[in-house]
């Protein structure tokens, strides 16, 4: 791996970060007249903790990554818009991602006038590390990869993931927004191992909160303190930090509700597959299911106006004649699977 100041970009190495009032008096107090806050309407008249000490302390717990390396962020939006303001030089340097995979990866490097080059993944949606790795440059600073990856549902191979990162000078990036609903570990474990990785994880998915806008990035110690230095200071607001720690202290019902959901993907993949215009069910190590239905356009379109919500994927690479489809309750797959065996193609 190159060196963090060889990979941040000059002007955010030297950066000097705003101080806020909340950071710079840490410990009790009574009286608290530093931050021109309002003294009324208790408790959302006080800023919140810029660095979600209690939440971190908390996810430690449930994750086993020190309060040290984690950020927090309105999503996973905010880690992947940061991550490239940080270490890429608009107009100069690259990024290199798998295709097909999340969108917001390529939206995000446009916005910050980033290259963003895809490397077209096997037919069977399988990574091939040395094709990544040749379509880097001396200018490649991030290396996205995504899994299990959206939209193809399939987990990256783990031998090829690890020489991406044993092999690339630069950082590589582990989105892991499904990882709850795959049979593989998380790739935190291997933190201490790789200091160039960063693994994103969310809770939009299994933790059933998209609502809060919460997303998490594991990384370095010091890869976290140039997040924390260019973040918004309050980026995390008070009610969403108030609700993670409530839905960590039930984390129980989350496993209950994965467990739900992977009977139900498999109930759904079997149902499927007996529908006659269902040619392929791609296997699947998140909570949803890509499937090929010949006229993903037509097909789309009578779900729609049966009021049934889909992804139509048709354009994407790969994915022609393709649909997404989120497993939801077994009343709602029902529907699903009642709509699509009354199309007529
Ligand atoms: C859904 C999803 C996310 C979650 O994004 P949030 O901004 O945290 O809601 C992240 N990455 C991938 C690949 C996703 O599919």
């Amino acid at each position: 791996m190159k060196t963090l100041e060889q990979l941040v970009r000059p002007n955010i190495w030297k950066l000097k970060p705003y101080s806020c009032a909340r950071n710079e008096f840490h410990g009790n107090a009574t009286t608290f007249l530093d931050a021109n806050e309002n003294p009324y309407n208790a408790p959302y008249n006080r800023y919140p903790d810029p660095l979600q000490t209690t939440l971190k302390n908390k996810l430690f717990q449930v994750k086993g990554v020190k309060p040290q390396q984690i950020f927090l962020g309105n999503g996973s939006d905010e880690p992947i818009d940061l991550t490239i303001r940080i270490f890429c030089e608009p107009g100069l340097d690259n990024i290199v991602a798998i295709d097909p995979t999340y969108g917001m990866y390529e939206v995000a490097a446009d916005i910050n006038g980033v290259e963003y080059r895809k490397v077209p993944l096997s037919e069977n949606f399988e990574m091939s590390a040395s094709k990544l790795l040749d379509a880097t440059d001396e200018h490649t600073k991030l290396i996205f990869l995504c899994t299990p990856n959206n939209p193809t549902g399939n987990c990256l191979d783990r031998a090829e993931i690890y020489k991406v990162l044993s092999r690339f000078e630069g950082i590589v990036i582990v989105d892991e927004a499904y990882t709850d609903f795959s049979s593989e570990p998380s790739h935190t474990k291997d933190l201490a191992t790789f200091p160039n990785l960063i693994v994103f994880q969310t809770f939009s998915k299994a933790w059933g909160s998209a609502g809060i806008r919460l997303g998490m990035a594991f990384a370095s110690k010091e890869i976290i303190e140039i997040f924390n230095k260019v973040k918004y200071p309050y980026n995390m607001n008070v009610l969403t930090q108030e609700r993670a720690l409530y839905m960590l202290e039930g984390s129980e019902t989350v496993k209950t509700w994965v467990q739900i959901l992977l009977k139900e993907r498999e109930r759904l993949k079997t149902l499927l597959k007996e529908i006659p215009c269902v040619q392929k069910v791609y296997p699947s190590e998140a909570n949803f299911l890509l499937i090929e239905v010949g006229d993903a356009n037509a097909a789309y379109q009578h779900l729609v106006t049966s009021g049934v919500i889909v992804r139509n994927r048709n354009n994407i690479s790969l994915c022609r004649g393709c649909l997404r489809v989120t497993v939801g309750t077994p009343e709602e797959n029902n529907i699903f699977v009642d709509t699509l065996k009354s199309w007529k193609q």
